[in-house]
């Protein structure tokens, strides 16, 4: 009798080991990460070929750097910070080397960094001569306890931390001939999701062509153009800063979600129409913490391209309808 309840003992231990144990989520499937970067919104249709080769080559050059550092298990602001380096470097977009001059014929520059994380954020206003406004603002975060720098402010700090400054001829090269009817606006912004679930948003302009008396747009300001939090989202804005700035668009998409319970699509679309409302325009790139992305904007077009670790990936430039 004994020896048959060993027995039967002995096959149930057996079997429940041969039970599979079901994998948590995280062990059988790797994280995804992803990027999204925009080149501005503005008028941009049929453009020649020519042209629109050399964009749809740079954004791709910019998105694919992005995605390498996040591969590499980068940090997702290492990711936006490089990617918007690359698009400084490009005579083809309003930002760093390209930017447009101001109504005295200036180069006046803004860029903004946030990292979802910390919610801790940098940004330069009103700078020249800086050739990577946005690793200014990136030091910003890192090493100052301010927020926000401006004009020679921002300046003397970027030269005592070693930033290249470049001679005014540096900037505004003029290099591609744009078709006739178009507007230049060309700002730069990147949005990242890494492996470690972190998001990071960053922004990066020449402004608006023609502004005056110091004028300061949405993309330095945290919670207009630019806004990444870990719980909800990150994202980057193109357009009329002016009204991105009034209706706090950028953490509007970010409150739109975490309070009225909004998927980053509705809450782009729906930050996009306070905007239009008013009589703004432009748009946005979005990824949130899942790493879903999302596009929109009420122009003709926005150069625009994503890459996500699950292979999907795409780069646009003209209207919605041809998504
Ligand atoms: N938003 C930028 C600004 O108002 C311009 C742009 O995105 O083209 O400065």
């Amino acid at each position: 009798m004994k020896r048959w309840i060993w027995w039967a003992f002995t096959v149930w231990i057996w079997g429940a080991c041969r039970t599979p144990v079901p994998q948590a989520f995280s062990e059988t499937s790797a994280p995804l990460f992803g990027v999204v970067i925009h080149g501005g919104a503005g008028t941009i249709r049929d453009l020649p070929p020519r042209v629109e080769e050399a964009y749809r080559k740079a954004l791709n050059r910019a998105r694919d750097s992005a995605y390498e550092v996040l591969a590499r298990g980068g940090s997702a602001v290492d990711a936006v910070e490089t990617a918007i380096r690359l698009m400084e470097d490009d005579p083809l977009f309003n930002a760093g080397r390209g930017s447009v001059r101001d109504a005295y014929g200036e180069v006046r520059m803004d860029a903004s960094i946030m990292d979802g994380r910390t919610l801790n954020a940098g940004a330069v206003a009103n700078v020249r001569f800086i050739r990577h406004p946005i690793s200014a603002a990136r030091l910003v975060m890192d090493s100052c306890r301010h927020v926000c720098l401006t004009c020679e402010g921002a300046e003397q700090f970027a030269r005592e931390r070693g930033l290249e400054m470049m001679s005014p001829d540096y900037f505004d090269t003029g290099a591609l001939e744009m078709p006739e009817g178009f507007t230049k606006y060309g700002t730069v912004g990147c949005v990242a999701l890494d492996k470690d679930g972190n998001l990071a948003a960053g922004t990066s302009t020449g402004g608006l062509s023609g502004k005056k008396y110091g004028r300061v747009g949405d993309s330095p300001v945290i919670g207009a153009g630019t806004y990444a939090d870990n719980r909800t989202c990150a994202v980057s804005a193109t357009g009329t800063g002016e009204y991105f700035i009034r209706t706090a668009a950028a953490h509007r998409v970010s409150a739109l979600m975490a309070y009225a319970g909004k998927s980053l699509d509705e809450a782009l679309r729906a930050s996009i129409d306070s905007v239009g409302t008013l009589g703004g325009d432009g748009g946005f790139i979005g990824i949130d913490r899942r790493g879903r992305v999302s596009w929109y904007f009420n122009t003709a077009g926005m150069f625009r391209a994503y890459r996500l670790s699950d292979g999907r990936q795409k780069t646009a430039m003209y209207g919605l309808e041809q998504d």
